[in-house]
């Protein structure tokens, strides 16, 4: 296939001129990889997780949430993130947090 440098950000457009290319390029590799199934941890039902949030994902038969890679259900990191990925999975993490205790409280 040849390579492209014509516009193709697919599931990563929606992070707009946020990030950089190779970030966004590097997303929707990704992305596309993890629209498979995984199996859940806890039921073991192998399904299409839901993704809460980055890093954060939940088996929509057993409603089980846990905290996976960011990217896949399984931990991708340590694999071969670099620093803007991490620093942007962190920023999610983050966000995804101060919700949880907003809902909270
Ligand atoms: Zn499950």
């Amino acid at each position: 296939m040849p390579f492209s440098h014509t516009k193709v950000v697919g599931p990563a457009g929606r992070f707009g001129a946020r990030y950089g290319m190779g970030v966004r390029r590097k997303v929707t590799q990704i992305e596309v990889k993890q629209r498979g199934k995984h199996r859940c941890p806890r039921c073991r039902a192998l399904t299409r997780m839901e993704r809460l949030a980055f890093g954060i994902w939940r088996c929509p038969k057993c409603g089980f949430t846990f905290a996976g890679g960011a990217w896949v259900p399984q931990t991708t990191l340590g694999k071969t993130m670099t620093p803007e990925e991490l620093r942007l999975i962190e920023l999610e993490k983050q966000k995804w947090k101060e919700k949880v205790k907003k809902k909270k409280e």
